[in-house]
């Protein structure tokens, strides 16, 4: 593999992008091109209903707009299912991969892979059926499936936030890589994006900071090498709170009426720690100033107040 870095931001098209995502995707994008790296966009649909292609548009749109520019077509996950097929093919002849009859309530948390989404550890209901079992169960129910991992820690250093590790079978469990409607989960997705388009630094919030250990475990079963990692802390409000997207002042249909793309940008940017002052900036000029070092590591404030504009 090449020693030239590839980054990427990987947004779920289920909403409008709201200033949270902007922020991985600048920081993503910063780090990515500082070192004169390629950066690369992956639209992850992958749950088509809730990601409707209008709302890729216009997430494609929103960066268009804000400057960023990436290096090869966007990648969407909705038309990559036989790679998928593919690599769950492998999992399954390595003994991995075991159906699961368990009701959908976890469905979303195959999917989703945030904090607050967290799944509780699964407990194994379905790990050991017989051949008999399952013949029989399938006559009335599809299953999901799940990937049995083993009872090991996975532990590695990220770039932003330090050491990180995670014991597979206790804190994370047996995990659904294929879901009872057939959609392929996140987890396993991911994975094979970011492996198979040679992606090897990954920028995205603390948030999925704890999906990373089992993307890794997942990494080395398939034989792929592990990215590096950089968890950004998460973008709160003025007074604190976390965004949410109630938080119709702060998207960007608000914004991009009253601020300049670079004004967001800078505003950002001055956020996070990039720049000291909160001043219009150019992608090319924050490339420039960019430096981990001087990217917060506790949660970011927005350094914008729409309540005292008014
Ligand atoms: N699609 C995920 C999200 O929007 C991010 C996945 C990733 O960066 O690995 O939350």
């Amino acid at each position: 593999m090449s020693a030239e870095v590839t980054g990427r931001f990987a947004p779920t098209p289920s909403g409008r992008l709201h200033l949270g995502n902007l922020l991985c995707c600048l920081l993503a994008y910063l780090s990515a091109r500082s070192k004169g790296g390629r950066f690369l966009l992956r639209i992850e649909d992958l749950d088509v209903p809730r990601c409707p292609r209008r709302l890729s548009d216009q997430c494609i749109e929103d960066l268009l707009f804000l400057g960023f520019d990436w290096d090869e077509e966007p990648l969407y996950q909705s038309r990559r299912t036989d790679v998928y097929e593919r690599y769950l093919g492998e999992l399954e002849q390595l003994g991995l991969v075991y159906p699961c009859f368990c009701t959908r309530a976890q469905l979303h948390a195959a999917i989703a892979p945030n904090l607050g989404d967290r799944e509780s550890v699964y407990s194994r209901a379905c790990a050991n059926l017989s051949a008999d079992e399952i013949a029989e169960r399938r006559k009335t129910r599809c299953p999901a499936l799940r990937l049995r991992v083993p009872d090991e820690v996975v532990s590695f250093e990220d770039g932003h936030f330090g050491p990180v590790s995670e014991h597979l079978s206790r804190d994370c469990g047996d995990y659904i890589i294929r879901r009872s409607d057939g959609l392929f989960g996140y987890q396993l997705a991911v994975v094979i994006d970011d492996a198979l388009s040679g992606v090897n630094e990954i920028v995205r919030g603390r948030d999925i900071l704890f999906s990373t250990p089992r993307q890794m475990h997942l990494q080395r079963t398939l034989g792929f090498d592990s990215p590096s990692y950089f968890h950004i802390p998460l973008l709160m409000d003025a007074h604190g709170r976390r965004l949410a997207k109630r938080d119709k002042d702060l998207d960007l249909t608000a914004l991009s009426k009253i601020m300049t793309p670079e004004q967001i940008l800078g505003m950002l940017a001055c956020s996070a720690g990039v720049i000291e002052e909160n001043r219009p900036a150019s992608l090319d000029e924050l490339v420039k100033a960019f430096n981990w070092q001087n990217v917060k590591t506790e949660d970011i404030r927005l350094a914008y107040n729409p309540q005292a504009m008014r």
